[in-house]
């Protein structure tokens, strides 16, 4: 909605709006979309309580889930990635999850680490990656696989939404994953729901019970309060999104996590996406093959077959990959080893691929003579919050019908890893605004060839963004 809308909704004059908001330090016309930094100033202005409508849910992939293959399409697991602030709670909710609700564990207690954990409630399964974070779930997401359902994000009740919060909020919405937010902590003295139902509404979720359509649920993970509420609502979602595969289609899935193990030399989780993964089977990913000589389910069994949705531990790989990296069954290992030779050729043709794929702002204007109606995807980072959402709000006044213009995360600090990962899977370029890359950001965006475009007057990005788009740009030295 524009600041227009929000007169409407005020009932005052448009007018009104803009001379309060100039009076507030923001030059806004009402024709420009009324984003959290103008709902809060409103809000202060008229004295009223403003939040986003939720079908201003920020841009999701349409394609984030692969379309399930195979006619007996049946109800699968649900694949569950937390995320969050540190410290707020993530592995201790993880591992309070663990130690109740894994069913079918050795007798002696400890389950055997696989990556993943296969959690029971309500006769239905649930499937946790034990990484937490949005870091692993993007660079995964960079190299084109997918496997994250729903994000649990978390937030401390004590401590509220931070930095991080924010970051993993975005990677998740960049994504297309639907979000949970557990609210983390309401055990302790200085726990404030409330308060932290008012800023997570400001960052676009609004709760379920404040008529918008994010669900958030109460928990303390230290004391095992509001756990079962929050694996059944984890079910409930599951079920609205629908959540199908083939369990007799030819077995595909992903690599989430890989190490080289002294017994047992390379060893590989996987998830199955769809079809039934045997042992026997030869599989083949992106860098390696190998005939599964045994795999081990997250219980620690090990076990002849692996449905969708389920973690296993593979073992036969002739080397280790990463993670992120397809699987599939092929034939037989003399196929196996024909694609194997090819797999050197394939990684260079893909990461040229890459390269000549990702967006620059130069591109911009090469795709519009093409008649594309292109995206411009940017990650944005600043020195500090103030100047992030006024550099925010002038782009996304540049968006026309040609080109869409999309802030897929602002920032403040320096360009990170995690920056450079989230560009590369949205397909962004980053802003930098009297901000730089640290030496790891740098070096990552070089390899995976994203943008990153620094700025010490906020005009001067305004002016690049609109020369690309009327294709003015002139090109970099
Ligand atoms: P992470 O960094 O998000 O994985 O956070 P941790 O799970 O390591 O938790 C950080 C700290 O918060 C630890 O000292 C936990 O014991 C504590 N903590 C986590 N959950 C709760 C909770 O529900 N209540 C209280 N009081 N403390 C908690």
């Amino acid at each position: 909605s524009s600041v227009g809308d929000v007169a409407k909704v005020l009932c005052v004059p448009a007018g009104d709006v803009v001379k309060r908001l100039v009076e507030a330090g923001m030059m806004v016309p009402a024709g420009a979309p009324a984003d959290s930094a103008v709902l809060e100033a409103l809000g202060v202005a008229f004295g009223k309580k403003l939040v986003a409508a939720s079908d201003e849910q920020p841009l999701a992939e349409k394609n984030s889930r692969p379309q399930p293959k195979g006619d007996n399409l049946v109800e699968r697991p649900p694949i569950v990635t937390v995320m969050g602030h540190v410290d707020h709670g993530k592995t201790t909710l993880l591992d309070h999850i663990r130690h109740t609700r894994v069913a079918d564990r050795e007798a002696g207690g400890i389950t055997q680490h696989i990556g993943a954990s296969v959690v029971s409630y309500n006769a239905k399964r649930i499937v946790f990656l034990d990484t937490p974070g949005h870091a692993a779930f993007t660079s995964m997401r960079a190299r084109g696989a997918q496997v994250t359902d729903i994000a649990i994000l978390v937030v401390a009740a004590d401590d509220g939404v931070m930095p991080q919060t924010i970051e993993a909020l975005n990677h998740a919405k960049a994504a297309g994953v639907p979000i949970i937010v557990a609210l983390n902590k309401i055990d302790k003295a200085g726990a404030n729901p409330d308060k932290i139902r008012q800023q997570l509404s400001d960052q676009g979720l609004v709760p379920e019970e404040w008529g918008g359509d994010t669900i958030v649920v109460e928990i303390s993970a230290k004391q095992g309060i509001g756990i079962d509420n929050l694996l059944e609502m984890i079910l409930i979602l599951a079920e609205m999104l629908e959540l199908r595969a083939d369990p007799a289609v030819e077995p595909e899935g992903v690599v989430v996590e890989a190490e080289l193990d002294k017994g047992k030399g390379p060893v590989a989780t996987v998830i199955v996406r769809q079809g039934t993964l045997h042992r026997g089977d030869i599989v083949l990913t992106d860098t390696t093959t190998g005939r599964i000589r045994a795999m081990i389910d997250a219980s620690g069994n090990y076990v002849d077959e692996a449905g969708p949705s389920m973690p296993v531990e593979l073992l036969g790989l002739s080397d280790v990959p990463q993670p992120g990296e397809r699987f599939h069954r092929v034939g037989s290992e003399r196929e196996a080893r024909g694609h194997i030779a090819d797999i050197e050729e394939l990684r260079r043709r893909r990461e040229q691929e890459n390269r000549v794929k990702r967006m620059t702002l130069e591109e911009l204007y090469s795709q519009m003579q093409q008649g594309e109606v292109p995206q411009l995807n940017v990650v944005l980072k600043c020195d500090v919050q103030g100047t992030a959402e006024a550099i925010r709000a002038s782009l996304e006044k540049l968006a026309t019908d040609e080109v869409g213009i999309s802030i897929v995360h602002v920032g403040v600090g320096r360009i990170s890893e995690s920056d450079v990962m989230l560009a590369a899977a949205s397909n962004a370029i980053i802003i930098g605004f009297d901000v730089r890359p640290d030496a790891n950001a740098k070096k990552i965006s070089d390899s995976q060839g994203v943008q990153i475009r620094l700025y010490r007057v906020i005009y001067d990005i305004i002016d690049d963004v609109r020369a690309a788009l009327e294709g003015m740009l002139a090109p970099t030295l």
